[in-house]
């Protein structure tokens, strides 16, 4: 199984991974922002409490002040007493006694000497004895500074109770003479507290200048006299007034302040317990908090609500895309989201193209199979058309040979002169035999061409001579047809092209013959070429015949197709220029005409001129040399009587040859053994022992190897011609026979027979 492995090396994440970091991406930021604000707010409201705090032991501060100060100012007034100024204590005790009722200034009121013995005291009988005043430095104070004073808290000698008092001296005369004061109790002092309306979970506490607890709103008895924690008078010592943090002496976690008197140098603080004042704060954050983390979490939900709809949208399509290409058809149900949905429709309508292109596919295939079968049956017919076509060639050239054989003999001078008449049959015999061959090689050339079989040899080849040696060609039948031959200056040099040269000389002569034959009597036919801007030459053949009707010209190249020629007694075949143009193009040339009807008409041909360097001339062949020889031999194995006879009396026309002649293999070569001849001429299609046989056991034999063997034969196509040179033959010649070609072969068999004898013999 292959895992796909993304650009970055991990493994590929669900479409519900990259969601969930969407909604993280998303509500992080806005949860942060939150956060960041809920405690913000927080912080605002921790410090506008402790502002609070502090503004309110301010003004607790104040209200314990204006109290004492009150009672100080009754201390004040009973210090003006006339009574004192003159000496009636009693009368003094009374109205202290009244000013107690009345003013609720403090618990009692006492006198003292400048001693510090009390002389009356309010909570005694007058007269009753009295104590002295247990701390000298407070008596002393006054004294010093002549000013109203509060005292610390201590213990009272007649009460035997903490108290505190509130003195101010007493003048008589301008004398400091006395003082007077009131005493405190911590409940009168408490009460002072209570009066302010402190919330019930509140604990205020009033400090003497030494830091004790003079009054507290809760549990009094155990704090009195008391001083606060270290941790308290720290925070508090050096300031006069502020806000903290800290558990109370009972333990309890508590937010609160403290500010001092600069009247009495008291000081008051207060703890509010952390559970009241803070819950608020903290609730309102954990309200937000939650609400936020609410939100989140509805975030959450949604998007994993939302990515589960998209995934089971787009799973809903990986089914029917992997059924793409396959039989089964593409179905897509509604989907929720639009571009998901139309990406199945897009998979529908690749899948419904999908299928014509099989469809499509699948009609080509079978329109290529159709076409292959009936290309198989042409190509069938075509080579059976061609195999019928060799074969006729074949059956045609065996009588052929007798017919032109005999023929060519009889015009010969060997035996005896012919009159006029015999001599006009044995030419017409002549010029009927050689159309009728010509035809025959047409039909084979063609043949071989549509069969792709036809081989081309191109060399370099000099225009000039071959353009005068086709021009010589047509003279003697122009002549005849009384039409003129023009030729432009050949004189021209002319760059050698790249063609086949035999073949080249055979269109040339085609056009020609065509120019002379549908020409008018009187007529011309010019030929000229010119070399072209592209490396190419054009040679052209006009004539000023009977032209070529429009409407048919497309038919021109047509095999067999004369253009309604043949009704007239212009002999042709309709090959040739279907012939020539198939072997242009072979060559790598074109061929091209324009004609006007009663005018005339100019065929040409291109044809690429050769760039390369021209290669050696060949060596002259040697002339023939069968005339001169003294005498030989010549074996022919032929079963055809006719054509036995005909080389017979070819042989004949040479002197001191001796021939020998078997009608079949096994006799020709028993014949061959015997006498060893000089030539052997073996016809290849025997009864029993075939040409190819004969050939192949002479080269067995060490005594008959070196024989020449010439092969005669009525398979004119070239893979005949190839074959037979394959197999060693000396010559490899077609019927009919061309008598002047059979005695070259002897002439070069018997040179080269000489040359191989000269070659083995020993030097003397
Ligand atoms: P053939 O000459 O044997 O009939 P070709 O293939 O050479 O066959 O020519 C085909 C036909 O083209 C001829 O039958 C003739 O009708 C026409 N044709 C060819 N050359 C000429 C020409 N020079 N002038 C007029 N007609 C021509």
């Amino acid at each position: 199984m292959r895992t796909y492995v993304s650009p970055t090396g991990h493994p590929p994440r669900s479409i519900q991974f990259w969601l969930r970091w969407l909604v993280l991406a998303c509500t992080l930021p806005a949860a942060l922002v939150a956060g960041f604000l809920i405690l913000e707010s927080y912080q605002r409201e921790r410090a506008s409490t402790e502002r609070d705090v502090i503004a309110t032991a301010r003004a607790l501060m104040q209200a314990v002040d204006a109290d004492l100060l009150g009672i100080q100012s009754v201390v004040q007034v009973l210090a003006l007493s006339p009574h004192l100024a003159s000496g009636d204590l009693h009368a003094f005790y009374d109205e202290a006694q009244t000013a107690l009722l009345t003013s609720h200034a403090g618990n009692t009121f006492v006198l003292k000497d400048l001693s510090g013995q009390q002389i009356v005291n309010t909570s005694r009988p007058f007269g009753a004895a009295l104590p002295h005043e247990a701390d000298p430095n407070q008596i002393g104070r006054l004294i010093r500074t002549k000013k109203p004073a509060i005292s610390d808290l201590f213990v009272g000698p007649v009460a035997a109770r903490p108290l505190v008092t509130i003195e101010t001296p007493v003048f008589v005369d301008h004398e400091m003479t006395y003082a007077v004061g009131t005493g405190l109790f911590p409940e009168r002092i408490g009460d002072i507290l209570r009066r302010q309306r402190i919330p019930p979970d509140w604990i205020v506490a009033v400090f003497d200048r030494s830091g004790h607890i003079v009054a507290r709103t809760q549990n009094p008895e155990g704090f009195i006299g008391k001083t606060g924690s270290p941790e308290f008078q720290q925070r508090t010592s050096g300031a006069l007034e502020g806000a903290y943090e800290m558990p109370t002496l009972d333990g309890v976690p508590a937010v609160g302040g403290f500010s001092k008197s600069s009247t009495t140098g008291w000081m008051i603080a207060f703890d509010i317990p952390k559970s009241g004042l803070v819950a608020n704060l903290q609730r309102s954050l954990l309200l937000n908090s939650l609400t936020a983390l609410v939100i989140l979490l509805l975030g959450a939900a949604l998007a994993h609500n939302i990515s589960r709809r998209i995934t089971r949208s787009l799973r809903a399509l990986s089914a029917p895309a992997a059924q793409l290409g396959t039989e089964a058809p593409v179905e897509i149900p509604r989907l929720e989201i639009t571009e998901v949905d139309e990406l199945g429709r897009a998979l529908v309508n690749a899948s419904q193209l999908l299928d014509e292109r099989a469809r499509q596919r699948d009609q080509a295939a079978s329109n290529e199979r159709r076409m292959l079968a009936a290309k198989e049956v042409a190509d069938e017919a075509n080579r059976m058309k061609s195999e019928f076509l060799a074969l006729m060639s074949h059956e045609l050239r065996t009588p052929m040979n007798g017919i032109l054989g005999f023929a060519q003999l009889l015009d010969a001078p060997n035996f005896g002169a012919l009159n006029k008449k015999q001599k006009e049959f044995v030419d017409h015999i002549l010029f009927s035999g050689k159309h009728l061959l010509e035809l025959i090689n047409d039909v084979l050339d063609l043949s071989s061409v549509e069969a792709g079989k036809m081989s081309i040899a191109i060399e370099r080849v000099d225009l000039v001579p071959l353009m005068k040696s086709v021009i010589a060609t047509l003279e003697m039948s122009a002549e005849k047809a009384e039409v003129e031959l023009v030729s432009q200056d050949f004189g021209r040099a002319m760059p050698p092209i790249l063609a086949d040269r035999v073949r080249l000389a055979q269109i040339l002569i085609n056009l020609g013959s065509n120019a002379i034959k549908y020409n008018r009597k009187n007529g011309r036919v010019s030929f000229s070429y010119d070399r072209l801007a592209d490396e190419r030459v054009r040679i052209a053949v006009s004539d000023t015949g009977i032209g070529i009707p429009a409407e048919r010209q497309d038919e021109l190249f047509r095999p067999f197709s004369r253009l309604g020629i043949e009704h007239t007694a212009i002999e042709g075949t309709g090959i040739g220029l279907a012939l020539s143009r198939r072997i242009v193009e072979l060559m790598g040339g074109t061929i091209g005409f324009s004609s006007r009807l009663g005018e005339g008409s100019s065929f040409w041909i291109e044809i690429p001129v050769a760039v390369a360097p021209k290669p050696e001339a060949r060596l002259a062949l040697p002339a023939p040399a069968a005339m001169r020889r003294p005498s030989f031999s010549v074996l022919c194995i032929e079963d055809n009587p006719a054509n036995l006879d005909l080389v017979r009396n070819i042989l004949a026309t040479l002197n001191g040859v001796t021939m020998l002649a078997a009608s079949d293999g096994p006799t020709g070569l028993r014949l061959a053994k015997q006498h060893r001849p000089d030539v052997i001429i073996v016809d290849i299609n025997l009864p029993g022992l075939s040409g190819f046989d004969i050939r192949q056991q002479l080269g067995s034999d060490p005594e008959l190897a070196a024989i020449p063997v010439l092969a005669l034969s009525a398979g004119a196509l070239p893979r005949d011609v190839e074959r037979g040179i394959e197999a060693g033959f000396f010559r490899y010649l077609t019927k009919p026979l061309d008598v002047n070609l059979l005695l070259a072969a002897i002439d070069d068999a018997l040179s080269s027979r000489t040359e191989t004898r000269r070659r083995s013999e020993p030097v003397a």
